[in-house]
């Protein structure tokens, strides 16, 4: 029994409006104990007077000793006050009577439209648990169980875009391992069955490919640990130019070799930075390292940074094949590439890097976007950080 109220809102919801009812009734019953007499006594005293009997002729036996009483022990005022308590506790309890019942209707009602969008939300939530993250609730309510469903539901949309972007990235990364995993099966092939000759060659291009797999398991386990926020920020201030003259002294050889120039124009009074320098150094590093990679020989690359408000704008910007417009808005996501396949055979990376880049400027509370003109323009990222203090 206890175990069915427990378990039942519309019970409980019943119990607590009769206890209100009984604790009415009984404060009712008991005020009236102390006040009815007197009342009673008043009132008759008025009428003695206006009949002009000069008082105490009639009186009430005064209930629970309230009052003095007119006339103790006169038969026709205690007759009268009797009836009139008796009449007035039949209506105290007829008017209980009707409370319980329309509690009772207000408790079915008002559990049934509790109960019922609550039911269905449990419903759901049993189904997206099975895996059916489409499952919604129905919305429409204005007061907390509508604002709960539409909680619920964003809660299922977000679900269901995580198993989405679970499903895409498995996807993407069989996709990245098997372009690698096959040509080195192809060459294995080919030298076993004799059709490749088993040249340095050969051998560099199933070195390459296996180059390729690893450097996109190291991209994937920094993707990871980026994306599940696993990794310490230490934030400090920060002197931008000497974070810049790092990342120029890093690269300077690469782009001696490839002979692409490189340099830094930094406005001179640039405030220091709330920066993780090793974090900042990575995303520089492979801002400028992209910048190379697709800026052929004879183009140029510039690192500025200046201030801008509250923040320290920095801008790597290259010379090189640009990026078409309808591009732009997804550099950042990961695994995309411009031109795929120029990109694999040129040495490109796997599309991960910027993805990266973007999570750790953004946990420097920073932004980072892309600029081009288009193929063969140039491009230009920009990155934003706190100025420290
Ligand atoms: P990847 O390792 O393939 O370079 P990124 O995430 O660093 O991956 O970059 C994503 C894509 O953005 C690249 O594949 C390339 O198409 C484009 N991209 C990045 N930087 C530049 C740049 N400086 N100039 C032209 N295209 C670029």
């Amino acid at each position: 029994m206890i175990e069915f109220i427990r378990r039942r809102l519309g019970v409980k919801l019943f119990l607590s409006y009769l206890a209100v009812i009984m604790i009415g009734v009984l404060i009712l019953g008991v005020a009236t104990e102390f006040t009815v007499p007197t009342a009673f006594n008043r009132h008759l005293g008025m009428m003695d007077q206006m009949m002009g009997n000069g008082g105490m002729t009639m009186g009430a036996g005064p209930g629970g000793g309230a009052g003095p009483g007119y006339g103790q022990g006169n038969g026709y005022g205690s007759e009268l006050y009797q009836n009139f308590r008796a009449s007035f506790g039949e209506a105290l309890v007829l008017a209980a009577l009707a409370a319980m019942a329309v509690a009772l209707v207000v408790s079915l009602i008002f559990s049934g439209s509790v109960v019922a969008p609550v039911r269905a939300m449990m419903t759901a939530s049993r189904r997206i648990a099975e895996g059916h993250y489409d499952e919604r609730v129905q919305g429409g309510r204005s007061d907390e169980l509508g604002q709960l469903a539409h909680s619920f539901n964003q809660m299922a949309g977000q679900l269901e875009q995580v198993e989405a972007r679970r499903r895409q990235l498995i996807g993407d990364i069989t996709h990245e391992l098997r372009t690698p995993l096959t040509a080195i099966k192809g060459s294995m092939e080919g030298l076993m069955d004799g059709v490749l000759p088993a040249s340095l060659e050969t051998y560099q291009q199933v070195h390459q490919e296996a180059d390729r797999l690893s450097r996109l398991v190291d991209d994937l386990q920094e993707l990871s640990r980026v994306e599940a926020g696993a990794y310490e920020m230490d934030l400090r201030p920060a002197d931008i130019s000497v974070l810049v003259g790092t990342v120029v002294k890093r690269l300077g050889y690469q782009f001696d070799e490839k002979r692409v120039g490189l340099r830094a124009s930094l406005s001179p009074d640039l405030p220091r930075v709330l920066a993780d320098n090793d974090r900042i150094i990575q995303v520089l590093t492979n801002l400028v390292g992209n910048a190379l990679h697709y800026t052929p020989a004879g183009g140029e690359v510039t690192i500025r940074a200046e201030r801008q408000g509250g923040e320290v704008h920095v801008t790597v910007e290259d010379t090189g094949i640009g990026i078409p417009p309808e591009h732009l808005p997804h550099i950042f996501t990961r695994f995309y590439r411009v031109d795929k396949s120029r990109s694999r055979h040129a040495g490109g990376g796997s599309g991960i890097g910027l993805t990266v880049a973007r999570h750790l400027v953004e946990a420097h509370g920073g932004r980072i976007w892309a600029e081009s003109e288009g193929r063969g323009r140039g491009s230009a990222f920009t990155f934003t950080l706190p100025v420290a203090g």
